[in-house]
């Protein structure tokens, strides 16, 4: 335990390993290399507080800079890592070279920026870092009407946002539902319903194919005909993972770095975690690559054991939040894979409910909108793959407790 460890990217999973090997008593030197300025911070209230709070407030730190410091973690701010070598183990950034006993890639994911001809000729914005928030904030104010693309997690969560600041807004997906990859057809027209009460113009199916700028608006143009147009454009068009150092310097990559179960890469002394890597989850059989928190936190945690010898290996249910106006989802394990839908609600308006995911009679997820006990009870029935007949759930009678 006393090896040289270097951790590339400082945010939730960089950080979280570091502390993780502190408490665990790792003794060999740890450096934490980040390309963005700030003390590494919360990310998700970036489309959240940040963005709905009149004056800009920095989003929280993870830890104190005092932290860092009595934990002898050498954290290098604003240092971006251009190249590794597997074979001399190692890395190189602002033009120095920095050997490493152990090499952890955590550098996360970047948003995408759509292929739509005209793009380039005008600003648009997309929501990563505290900077990206910054830039954002200063140029959206009720005067203005703010275009969306995109209706997954962040155009929905910024739109909640912007809206609770009196802001016109404009959200336009391409698909038939918001949400579509994430959310069962439900729980996203809940959730569209929530935001069109709230005033936001919502246009699905509607494709993109030209943006072009005018005097001083914007506008884009559907392949149906439809113009929208607005002072300002947000991008909220999913994101890639960061492989670019892995896949030049020859790591393995398939939909993100290729990680086992000790996230470990194809190559013996890198590993990779959170929104960056793919691993192949026991669970449910298939390979995942997440961009939760919770399963960046996980990763780092059980990495940790792993470096530090320990051979208790647990995968936890994949978790995901999202908060828009006074609506909490909550998402708890994968439903890809499930044949059967249960919705289990006290009747057809309540303002909270839960959709459970079935495979072969077996729970596979559940989605719950303003129910965190369910969504507590639902976690632990996941994780300890619990026996819960599908008609128990549709019974709000039946204590679901009574199945753990
Ligand atoms: C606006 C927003 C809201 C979100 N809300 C939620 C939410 O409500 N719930 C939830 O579960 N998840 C949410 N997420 C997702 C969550 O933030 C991510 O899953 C999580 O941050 C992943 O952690 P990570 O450590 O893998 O990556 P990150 O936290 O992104 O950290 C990666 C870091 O590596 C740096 N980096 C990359 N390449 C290099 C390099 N070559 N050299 C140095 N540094 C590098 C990056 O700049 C970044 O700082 C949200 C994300 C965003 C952007």
């Amino acid at each position: 335990m006393k090896e040289k460890i270097i951790i590339i990217g400082s945010g939730h999973s960089g950080v979280q390993l570091a502390a993780t090997l502190r408490a665990k008593k790792w003794e060999g030197p740890i450096t934490l290399i980040g390309d963005e300025k700030n003390l590494p911070y919360q990310r998700p209230p970036l489309s959240k507080r940040v963005l709905k709070n009149i004056s800009f407030t920095e989003p929280s730190p993870l830890r104190t800079e005092q932290y860092y410091q009595d934990n002898k973690i050498n954290l290098l701010l604003n240092h971006r890592v251009t190249s590794l070598d597997p074979e001399n183990h190692t890395i190189e950034y602002n033009q120095q070279t920095m050997r490493y006993d152990s090499l952890i890639l955590a550098t996360g994911s970047k948003p995408i920026t759509p292929a739509i001809k005209g793009l380039s000729n005008v600003k648009s914005f997309q929501l990563r870092t505290a900077d990206d928030a910054k830039h954002l904030h200063k140029s959206i104010d009720p005067s203005k009407h703010i275009l969306i693309l995109g209706g997954g997690f962040i155009g929905l969560e910024v739109a909640a946002s912007l809206r609770q600041r009196g802001i016109e807004v404009s959200l336009i997906e391409k698909d038939s539902h918001i949400l579509n990859r994430v959310a069962s057809p439900v729980v996203a027209d809940f959730l569209k319903k929530l935001h069109l009460d709230r005033g936001v113009k919502i246009h699905c199916n509607t494709t993109i194919n030209f943006i072009s700028k005018m005097t001083n608006q914007i506008h884009l143009y559907s392949t149906t005909g439809q113009t929208f147009k607005g002072h300002e454009l947000i991008l909220g068009t999913g994101s890639n993972p960061n492989i670019e150092l892995a896949e030049k310097a020859g790591l393995k990559i398939d939909n993100g770095i290729k990680v086992d179960e000790h996230n470990q890469t194809s190559y013996k002394d890198i590993y990779a975690v959170g929104d960056c890597c793919n691993q192949f989850n026991k669970r449910y059989g298939i390979d995942l690559r997440l961009e939760s928190i919770q399963n960046a936190l996980d990763q780092a945690k059980n990495l940790a054991a792993h470096l530090c010898g320990e051979s208790s290996h647990h995968q936890a249910v994949p978790l995901f939040w999202s908060d828009q106006y006074e609506t909490k989802l909550q998402i708890a394990g994968i439903k890809k894979q499930a044949d059967t839908q249960i919705i289990r609600s006290d009747s057809p308006n309540a303002s909270g409910f839960s959709v459970w995911y079935f495979k072969q009679d077996k729970l596979e997820a559940m989605d719950a909108i303003n129910s965190p006990q369910e969504f507590n009870i639902a976690k632990k029935l996941i994780q300890s793959e619990a026996d819960l007949p599908p008609s128990s759930v549709a019974d709000t009678a039946v204590d679901l407790k009574l199945f753990l």
